[in-house]
């Protein structure tokens, strides 16, 4: 499910199923999914309110690697905005209790400035673009 929109307290998203966007508050997501066993718990694991009108549950991963200092590709600019997010989340708490506080890096100021120049927004791409080809 991409998400299209980033604030300081809320996400826009838009269902990759049938297309609805639904905003959400910061406050009301939390990393760490799995089972209710500590050891299935994944930091690096947003999840995403399911879709209200097709039910789709969605989940944004974190990406491992460094923040990429010069995007190309819609992939590379959506992968900015959903480590931006899970810094977000991080930095405000919203991890589950079990986990030890993640890792994180904010996206490089200089490159949000250069390649988000109205804020953190990104209009969703054919679904076929979201893979990464490079
Ligand atoms: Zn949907």
């Amino acid at each position: 499910m991409p998400i299209e929109e980033l604030s300081s307290e809320e996400v826009l998203q838009r269902c990759s199923m049938c297309q609805t966007a639904t905003r959400s508050k910061l406050a009301t997501l939390s990393l760490g999914v799995g089972s209710i066993v500590a050891d299935d718990l994944d930091g690096r694991v947003v999840r995403l309110p399911p879709c209200p009108k097709c039910k789709a549950e969605e989940f944004l991963i974190r990406s491992a690697a460094a923040p990429t200092s010069a995007p190309k590709s819609y992939g590379d600019l959506h992968r900015l905005l959903v480590d931006q997010l899970h810094a977000s989340l991080v930095k405000q708490g919203r991890f589950d209790a079990r986990l030890a506080a993640p890792a994180l890096a904010d996206a490089d100021p200089l490159v949000v400035k250069e390649f988000f120049p109205d804020g953190l927004k990104l209009l969703a791409q054919p679904f076929e673009k979201l893979d990464p080809a490079d």
